[in-house]
């Protein structure tokens, strides 16, 4: 079958969920049998969100193929179990960077180029690129902003035009709205949902759906009127309540029957019903757990959890894999000093330290891991986490004053953790720290081994500085063992403390890879050590 299309724009206001509900449509779709792909255009001029701070949009989200990506698309993994790419993932930087190196190469034959038909004609193409590798049926698109803003405005005009190319029935646009509560009022209000449709009309785009986030039930009446003034069937405005997680937004699409209307729309073969039977028993343990545990969660960027997604997402994963509510405490490394650190930690049934970049808030994560080795506490550290382990290992047990990652230190003299030779020659910043997926060899009788239960693994990455080989005999000898290699380059990718109940820490990002049918074995065993921790207390 040709692949068929559907768009999701924003209106009203930004963070009202469009990512969540593109990836619960993408799940309702998938369950009926259907092969579906999610990507997101992103408005903003930075080619891709490597170079920016997570307080700007959050985590940035990395994919096999070592793209970094807004962090949608990790919920587009996390609900479908599928990988993206670097096509899934498009911002107006890297459309005007093709359009003006194909300028500069001649391609235009001296022609004026233009927002239309240039920049246009470009990012339909790329809205057609998945879709045309035949491997989806539905690809889904969502386009980040919201309708009106002058920098979204080249998206709509080119799904304006993508509209018409395609045809009927090949392509629906999905339109979501909030439909706002006075409380004085004691009143739902549906005018912003109209002037945000009317602009969108305005741009030439007639939604056919219309998803309308809103904090109380919308009524039969209000759809109605909705419906009148917004040229769509009262069928077609569904309604999307607050949820208590973001794992129950395809439920309650199904019950406001958004798939069904998409299918009906796109005259898509009738497939059966959804089997949603193993996403109804992740659900279910989720909400009815056995266990709980506290695991602090140690960065510098606590104060946006939104920049820590993953790992938030991974222990959901986990928790529900344990039938185990995970409470997750954050703490600023930059208050974390050898004074406090005792009584800020004590309690804890585990503690993660963060990845992440920079001087800033290095030394409490040191504070962190020492107070962890001695007292027994479960301890993951992932990238700069364990970058951190490696460093305070080697100041506190080998005695190596002084010891650093010479990011932080670059006259240190004993750099445990330096940038790889082919780093150092690298002069731009954007796409080019070591990214995506590499493989990993597990040392039998590892702890690391024990937890995925096998010796070949692949993980991704995102970092420039690695473990110092030539300290690694004396970390071993001391009881910090390399559990994991790179077998072409023999780059250290975990390590783990022998002498300690639950000490592992990976270079790589494990909480890139966990989805909700397939929670990540190392925050599942990290989740059930900080169980056992806690039972012993
Ligand atoms: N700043 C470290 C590096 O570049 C760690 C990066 C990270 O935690 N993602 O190697």
């Amino acid at each position: 079958m040709a692949t068929k299309y559907i768009f999701v724009t924003g209106g009203v206001t930004s963070s009202l969920g469009k990512g969540i509900i593109s990836a619960s449509l993408a799940k309702l779709l998938q369950a009926r049998g259907f092969s579906v792909t999610i990507q997101k255009f992103d408005p903003y001029i930075n080619i891709d969100p490597g170079t920016l701070n997570p307080y700007e949009h959050g985590e940035c989200y990395v994919t096999e193929d070592g793209a970094e990506t807004d962090l949608d698309l990790g919920h587009y993994e996390r609900f479908l179990n599928t990988a993206t790419s670097q096509a899934n993932n498009v911002t107006t930087g890297r459309i005007y960077h093709h359009v003006i190196t194909q300028e500069r190469e001649g391609a235009y034959l001296g022609k004026t180029v233009q927002v239309v038909p240039h920049i246009t004609d470009e990012i339909k193409r790329r809205m057609l690129l998945l879709g045309q590798t035949g491997e989806y049926d539905i690809v889904i698109t969502e386009i980040g902003g919201c309708v009106g803003d002058i920098e979204s405005l080249p998206f709509i005009e080119a799904l304006r035009q993508l509209r018409w190319e395609l045809g009927v029935h090949e392509s629906v646009v999905i339109h979501l709205t909030l439909v706002p509560y006075l409380r004085a009022a004691g009143e739902l209000k549906t005018k912003p949902t109209q002037h945000s449709v009317r602009a969108l009309s305005e741009a030439g785009v007639q939604p056919d759906i219309l998803v309308c986030r809103s904090e109380h039930p919308i009524p039969a009446e209000m759809r109605k009127k909705i419906a009148l003034f917004c040229n769509v069937k009262i069928n077609s405005v569904i309604e999307s309540l607050d949820a208590e997680t973001i794992y129950d937004v395809p439920l309650l699409m199904r019950k406001e029957k958004l798939d069904e209307r998409v299918i009906s729309k796109l005259k898509l073969p009738h497939r059966a019903e959804p089997n949603l039977d193993s996403w109804k028993e992740f659900l279910g343990r989720l909400k009815n757990p056995t266990e709980e545990v506290s695991i602090a969660l140690v960065g510098k960027y606590v104060e946006l959890p939104d920049a820590y997604k993953s790992i938030i997402e991974a222990f959901v994963h986990a928790g529900s894999a344990n039938e185990c509510k995970v409470n997750i405490k954050w703490f600023q490394s930059e208050n974390i000093t050898d004074e406090n650190v005792g009584a800020l930690l004590h309690g804890m049934d585990g503690v993660l330290v963060a990845p992440g970049f920079g001087e800033r808030g290095f030394k409490g994560k040191l504070e962190a891991i020492r107070y962890v080795r001695e007292n027994n506490i479960p301890f993951m550290g992932i990238c700069l986490g364990m970058q951190c382990a490696a460093v305070e290992f080697a100041r506190n047990v080998l005695g190596l004053a002084g010891a650093a990652s010479t990011e932080m230190d670059p006259t240190t003299p004993h750099p445990v953790i330096a940038m790889m030779e082919d780093q150092k020659q690298i002069t731009q910043m954007g796409g080019t720290m070591r990214l995506g997926s590499y493989t990993c060899e597990l040392k039998k009788g590892s702890k690391a081994y024990s937890i995925y239960g096998r010796s070949k693994i692949s993980e991704r990455h995102r970092h420039r500085y690695e473990f110092n080989n030539q300290y690694l005999a004396a970390f071993e000898a001391a009881g910090m063992v390399a559990s994991g290699i790179n077998p072409d380059t023999g780059l250290v990718e975990v390590i783990e403390l022998q002498h300690h109940p639950w000490f592992v820490a990976a270079q790589y990002h494990p909480e890139l890879k966990s989805t909700v049918l397939g929670p990540h074995p190392l925050f599942v065993r990290f989740v059930k050590a900080a169980i056992n921790n806690a039972k012993s207390k």
